[in-house]
């Protein structure tokens, strides 16, 4: 069924604007208007809020967050990009793995399970796609979604 990814974007950016005000973290999106792909609704909004919750949970006080979503030739691009604490180099191959947790995740109080990641990527692959980061410590981080539109 085609889903609105707009929409989508949307309703879990909105779930998050209270947590990221409470932070100081501005939330910016640039989303190309009526982008639909065959998807399942439910999944994507599951994939946003997992990124969206590390990118507010991982980028400290007056940081930023950005979400974009556009349209390729065959496929749809999102990203998530925020100026939170990144990981380091040799971390992040293991990232999307199961449990996978970084030493600042697991020394916090906070909870965390170390599956989010690991959901993310079964949810884009389920759907054709492809995940990847781009990081650097210190300075930030970078989520690239491409899903193809069938
Ligand atoms: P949970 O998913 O239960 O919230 P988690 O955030 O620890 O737990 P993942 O979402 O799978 O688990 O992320 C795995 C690890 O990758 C994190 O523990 C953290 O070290 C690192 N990470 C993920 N997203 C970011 C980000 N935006 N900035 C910095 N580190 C990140």
């Amino acid at each position: 069924r085609p889903v609105q990814l707009d929409r989508i974007v949307s309703d879990s950016l909105s779930k998050m604007t209270m947590l990221a005000e409470v932070k100081h973290i501005s939330l910016r999106a640039e989303i190309e208007p009526s982008v639909s792909i065959h998807a399942d609704e439910e999944r994507l909004h599951q994939l946003l809020t997992a990124l969206l919750d590390n990118a507010v949970k991982y980028t400290p006080e007056g940081g930023s967050i950005r979400i974009s979503c556009r349209m390729l030739s065959q496929a749809v691009q999102l990203e998530v990009e925020d100026t939170g604490i990144g990981i380091a180099a040799e971390h992040l191959p293991r990232i999307f793995d199961r449990f996978y947790r970084g030493e600042k995740a697991r020394t916090r109080q906070e909870g965390g399970t170390g599956l989010g990641l690991a959901i993310a990527k079964w949810i884009v692959e389920r759907h054709g796609g492809r995940i990847r980061a781009e990081s650097k410590l210190g300075v930030g981080t970078r989520i690239t979604v491409t899903m193809p539109y069938a």
